[in-house]
């Protein structure tokens, strides 16, 4: 069952690496879709309950609703970018899953794992040591009340 319940978590997204050059993702979020209040608010709370409140927070993030292009058969994309050793992160969630926050969530906590693992994991993003941050999210009850 576990098992089962994990493979339908990484089902739900399969956010990309991609090189800072190729990446202008400010460019292509529709503003009326992008307030992130709440989705900001959750990132918080999740940071301090399941990851130490070690991920980054403040300016250099950004989490928001997006119809982006590439979000159109997906879930939810995480950007990571390191110009000149200033790191900025975007996470855009499918704005069809506005509606749906225990989905939202699920994939907002997805893309967290992808934070806390982005010097780790650029050329195997859902690989062993993802999976196992899942695992560790699961048993510490971060999926109870959403799936
Ligand atoms: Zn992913």
């Amino acid at each position: 069952m576990l098992t089962l319940v994990l493979a339908l978590i990484l089902c739900f997204s399969s956010g990309q690496w991609l090189p800072p050059t190729t990446v202008t993702p400010g460019t292509a979020v529709v503003s009326e879709v992008s307030s992130g209040e709440n989705l900001r608010d959750r990132y918080h709370e999740y940071n301090e309950k399941y990851f130490e409140s070690k991920l980054p927070e403040g300016d250099s993030l950004k989490v928001e609703y997006s119809v982006l292009p590439g979000l159109h058969d997906d879930s939810g994309e995480t950007f990571v970018t390191n110009y000149e050793g200033v790191e900025e992160i975007w996470i855009y969630l499918n704005a069809k899953l506005r509606d749906f926050w225990f989905l939202s969530d699920a994939v907002l906590l997805h893309e967290m794992v992808h934070i806390k693992l982005r010097n780790l994991t650029q050329k195997d993003p859902h690989g062993v040591l993802f999976q196992k941050e899942m695992h560790r999210l699961m048993k510490a009850g971060a999926f109870d009340k959403i799936l």
